[in-house]
């Protein structure tokens, strides 16, 4: 990806209410405001989705923040990579324009009481293994729209099911911001970034890959004829088991929207993974176009 570079200093701001002036008076001025949410530890992924904004918003917006309430309690909050300094000189280099990264008593001071749930998408796939964390994601993105005000806010597809609940969330409350979905950036080999990649060890690393491997070889059987589900889920844990170190969380096989399993591939399907390596839990997935 070429990163443009471009002179416009970087605005770092931590108060909710600062925040909210600000948008306020960019809405004034006409200008649009594109929003790119984080938990920061920033790679090429979450760049792309800023690269997205910048091309199309007067001003962009990222927020940096480690939403405690999306984790559950035997989860990774505490050791999540933090890297603010480098976040903010990737992002000056790239030209955003605010960074907004408020504190954790900030957004849930004492006597917060509030959370939002979109139900039905939010039981499968991620949601059964995190049972906390569409319910956190829901509530902080929509604090974050109430306080940013975006027109376009930007997701990555590598998170399939948050954006569709994010879709979801967006479309029921009647929220007046465009949800654009931005595909997977992945690493030469085909490793899906994340921030979690950086907790593998060279050997670890090596097994991480079987996920975007295992869903190329999927696609492959796919086009070569193969239409049972199990058939397709069955060499994907043959793929990924093979491997060292590695755990498989959930293979499916399932409606892109409703996360139904199908037994057969018809129709426009997502074949989505989770799969502990060594100490970091990656998610990746791939979307059969009907065919
Ligand atoms: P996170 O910081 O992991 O919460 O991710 C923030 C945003 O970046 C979410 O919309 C993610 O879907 C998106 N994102 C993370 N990794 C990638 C990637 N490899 N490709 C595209 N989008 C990504």
């Amino acid at each position: 990806m070429g990163i443009k570079i471009k002179s416009r200093t970087l605005r770092e701001i931590s108060s909710i209410s600062e925040m909210k002036d600000i948008s306020q008076s960019l809405r004034k001025q006409n200008l649009t405001i594109g929003f790119v949410p984080t938990m920061g530890c920033l790679h090429a992924g979450h760049l792309n989705l800023v690269k997205r904004s910048l091309e199309t918003c007067d001003r962009t917006v990222v927020s940096i923040f480690i939403n405690p309430t999306q984790f559950g309690s035997n989860e990774d909050l505490d050791t999540y990579p933090r890297q603010l300094e480098s976040d903010i000189e990737k992002l000056e280099t790239i030209g955003a324009d605010i960074l907004f990264h408020p504190t954790k008593e900030e957004m849930y001071p004492p006597g917060y009481k509030t959370s939002v749930e979109v139900q039905n998408i939010t039981e499968q796939l991620c949601g059964k293994s995190r049972p906390d964390l569409f319910d956190g994601v829901s509530t902080v993105v929509l604090k974050l729209f109430n306080i940013v005000r975006p027109h376009n806010a930007y997701f990555g597809e590598k998170d399939w099911q948050q954006l569709a609940v994010i879709e979801t969330l967006v479309e029921d409350l009647n929220l007046d911001v465009a949800i654009i979905r931005v595909p997977i950036v992945r690493e030469a080999d085909g490793l899906a970034m994340s921030s979690r990649n950086r907790y593998l060890s060279p050997q670890e690393r090596q097994s991480a890959l079987s996920l975007s491997r295992s869903l190329q070889q999927a696609r492959d059987n796919i086009r070569r004829g193969t239409t049972s589900a199990k058939a397709i889920s069955d060499s994907i844990r043959q793929c990924l088991s093979e491997q060292e170190g590695t755990e498989i969380d959930y293979i499916s096989v399932c409606d892109p929207e409703s996360f139904k399993e199908k037994e057969q591939i018809r129709g426009r399907t997502l074949i989505a993974l989770a799969v502990k390596v060594g100490p970091s839990r990656l998610i990746d997935n791939c979307i059969i176009e009907e065919f």
